[in-house]
């Protein structure tokens, strides 16, 4: 089973219908496609920026096919890759796409990830510097249980 974790940052900040349509579209594709995960959006109101942070998990052929569509997508840019490997079973099995809102307050206290989507955290991240996604991505899944 494969895996990735990229982070991107939105054109312009997310309504909730447009994240509601992005939902919806990809949880379409995925179901077929046989890819499940998560999807989280922060806003941060100091910028008014809005940046994502996914992770797609499924056959390899259908992960890189999805993430290659999703990159091509113009309603974000600067799509840095954070993870891209081999697990051994899926860990979003009921989400054909989550998705989880975050802010400031809820990144705080999660080492390295505070700055989610600021120059600083796109900095680190291309140079390789940022672990532990999985394991956040994961600690939103089993706290939605
Ligand atoms: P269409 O839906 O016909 O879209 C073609 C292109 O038009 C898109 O690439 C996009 O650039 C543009 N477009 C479409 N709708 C709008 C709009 N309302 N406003 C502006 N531009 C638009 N797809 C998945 O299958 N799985 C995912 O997990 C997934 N995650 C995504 C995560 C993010 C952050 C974003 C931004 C998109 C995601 N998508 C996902 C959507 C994906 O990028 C494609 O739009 C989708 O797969 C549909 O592809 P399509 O070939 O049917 O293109």
């Amino acid at each position: 089973m494969h895996y990735l974790i990229y982070v991107s940052q939105a054109t312009k900040p997310m309504s909730t219908a447009e994240l509601s349509e992005i939902l919806e579209k990809s949880r379409t594709y995925n179901d077929k496609d046989g890819i499940t995960g998560l999807l989280v959006y922060k806003y941060n109101p100091d910028d008014h920026r809005g940046n994502f942070m996914q992770l797609l998990e499924g056959p390899e052929e259908a992960v890189r096919s999805a993430f290659k569509r999703i990159c091509d997508d113009k309603r974000h840019h600067t799509k840095i890759m954070l993870e891209d490997g081999v697990i051994a079973e899926r860990n979003f099995a009921d989400w054909s796409m989550g998705f989880k809102a975050v802010d400031q307050d809820t990144l705080r206290e999660i080492m390295g990830f505070a700055d989610l989507g600021d120059e600083s955290f796109q900095n680190r991240a291309r140079e390789g510097e940022v672990s532990g996604a999985l394991e956040l991505m994961k600690s939103f899944y089993e706290d939605d249980d």
